[in-house]
């Protein structure tokens, strides 16, 4: 099965992680090598040679240069650049999809999912290329000319996390490539086959189209690469996508070099039900928000507060709804599995951890609670647990791992007061059928969140909006909306075309 998906992706006979651009990819072999995993059976599914610093020599070196060329191309231009990538990827996306759900262990569908939100970002891209706007200004002087424009930044680098392997690569480097920017990407040590890939693919169908070299991959085994990346002064944007831990001596060390940086890091989720919801909707959006990708999206949903009157009875449906997912765990690539492995032993560690954490502050596992041991891989059961505070310090923080925190709540301002109430800032939803609840939750006193849903959980955004979060998750947005500026330069431009130099402000300076 996992050789299949290899052949269909040119990756069988594959082992340099390092693409130095002008078709080449490195020969090193003194640098480590990284082991893809399969997480169902923790098998290794190939193994990649790491980067060199020669390599990223190279790179960095072919990335200016190509830099040149690629930022007077015309932007429509770079859109059929990113038209044919997406055309590239539809062709690809059932293999790349198998690819995904094979190393980072998230079900088929979501791994097509993933390819797609490439397709999606891929033609959202393409017409942004026509509308990277800027405005004009009316200037107080006379026979002046005031306005602004947009810039490419020149190269942007890309530090990608293991469960979204393709999709934020996609989302940054499309909107980056039609801005005229270079992108060099570093991808989780755990998923390098699907950046090759990626890479392969998208690098195939611009090269045959006579498109330059604008992406760029190296894969380090440890993190010295990574660390340099971010201290590169020839890279005036590092877009971070991965835990608040790491993204914050990330965001400082940009900063000491007063570079950019954009941070998508971790989430602490809720949904908020009250008495009047619609449980036909909300049952089924808290069970794919809290179990889907085994609870491994930044998205995720961790927290749950229930109004008092519906507390029980909504718990008990979760339960069984639980149970029905229990039956559906397995090989993340066969149609019957609902939910996949965690993606490493460490991540079964840490979330029996958090479920020691949480018993021992007074919480009650209500279904789930322990590791499959009877298999092979890192499988876990989805676990609800009830009787904690939401200011319980296990409650506070993100574990990746399928574990819901269910809290009951008197009035909508509580369940406001909790929600809000943890460090991170992603996503939030409501299920309510009270406008007013629902507006005062979207009000500026409502959710701190970057993301705010009603009547739908918290995961599963579309590319069309701005995505990213607030507070610890490090207030970055990529994706749709406007979050292609983040990716350029702002320029003010003042023409004179009169006979005079008046100064602005009147300000008089005879000589
Ligand atoms: P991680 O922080 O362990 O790793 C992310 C990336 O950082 C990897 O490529 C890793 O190799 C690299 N890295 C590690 N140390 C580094 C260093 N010192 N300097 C530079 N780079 C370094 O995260 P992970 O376990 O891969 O991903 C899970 C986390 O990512 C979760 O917290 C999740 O919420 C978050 N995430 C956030 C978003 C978002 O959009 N907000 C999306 C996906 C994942």
């Amino acid at each position: 099965m996992s050789q299949q998906i290899l052949k269909a992706l040119n990756l069988a006979e594959m082992n340099s992680g390092t693409y130095l651009g002008q078709g080449e990819w490195s020969s090193t072999s003194d640098a480590g090598v990284l082991e893809a995993i399969n997480p169902s059976n923790n098998e290794v599914i190939a193994r990649v040679h790491a980067s060199s610093e020669a390599d990223y020599e190279v790179i960095l070196q072919r990335a200016q240069e190509a830099f040149k060329t690629w930022r007077t191309t015309p932007a429509p231009k770079r859109g059929e650049a990113i038209r044919l990538c997406g055309e590239a990827l539809r062709q690809h996306k059932d293999a790349l999809g198998s690819l995904v759900a094979l190393e980072m262990g998230k079900i088929k569908p979501e791994g097509d999912g993933e390819v797609q939100e490439m397709i999606d970002i891929a033609d959202f891209a393409v017409g942004q290329s026509r509308m990277l706007y800027g405005y004009t200004m009316h200037s107080e002087r006379p026979g002046h000319r005031m306005y602004e424009q947009w810039h490419p930044l020149g190269i942007v680098g890309v530090i990608s996390a293991f469960n979204f392997p393709v999709a934020v690569w996609a989302w940054n480097s499309f909107l980056s490539a039609i801005c005229g920017n270079i992108t060099i990407w570093k991808p989780s040590p755990k998923t390098p086959l699907s950046a090759i890939a990626s890479l392969q693919i998208c690098n195939a169908a611009l090269k045959a189209a006579g498109f330059p070299d604008i992406f760029f991959l190296f894969n380090d085994a440890r993190t010295e690469l990574a660390q340099k990346f971010v201290d590169d002064t020839r890279i005036p944007l590092i877009s971070f996508t991965g835990s608040t831990q790491v993204g914050r001596l990330v965001g400082e060390r940009v900063a000491q070099r007063m570079g950019r940086s954009l941070l998508e890091l971790g989430g602490n989720n809720a949904i908020i039900v009250d008495e009047t919801a619609d449980l036909k909707l909300a049952i089924p959006g808290i069970v794919f928000g809290a179990v889907g990708t085994a609870g491994q999206r930044c998205t995720s949903t961790r927290r749950l507060f229930l109004q008092e009157s519906i507390y029980e009875g909504v718990l008990n449906t979760l339960i069984g709804a639980y149970k029905q997912v229990e039956g559906k765990i397995g090989d993340p690539t066969l149609p019957a599995t609902l939910m996949g492995p965690l993606t490493d032993k460490a991540s079964v560690q840490r979330y029996l951890g958090a479920i020691e954490k949480a018993k021992a502050a007074g919480g009650q596992v209500a279904t789930g609670g322990a590791a499959l041991t009877d298999r092979p891989g890192n499988f876990v059961l989805p676990t609800i647990i009830t009787g904690l505070k939401n200011s319980d310090e296990v409650v506070q923080h993100e574990t990746f791992a399928p574990i819901l925190y269910v809290m009951p709540f008197k009035t909508i301002d509580e369940a406001l007061g909790y929600q809000n109430g943890v460090p991170q800032g992603l996503s939030s939803s409501i299920f309510t059928q009270n406008v007013k609840t629902a507006e005062a939750f979207l009000s500026a006193a409502g959710s701190d969140c970057g993301i705010a849903n009603v009547n739908i959980g918290t995961s599963g955004a579309e590319i069309g909006g701005a995505f990213g979060g607030e507070k610890e998750t490090g207030g970055g947005r990529e994706s749709g909306s406007d979050a292609w500026k983040a990716y350029m330069r702002r320029q003010t431009n003042t023409i004179n075309y009169s006979d005079a130099l008046p100064l602005a402000q009147g300000i008089k300076f005879e000589f």
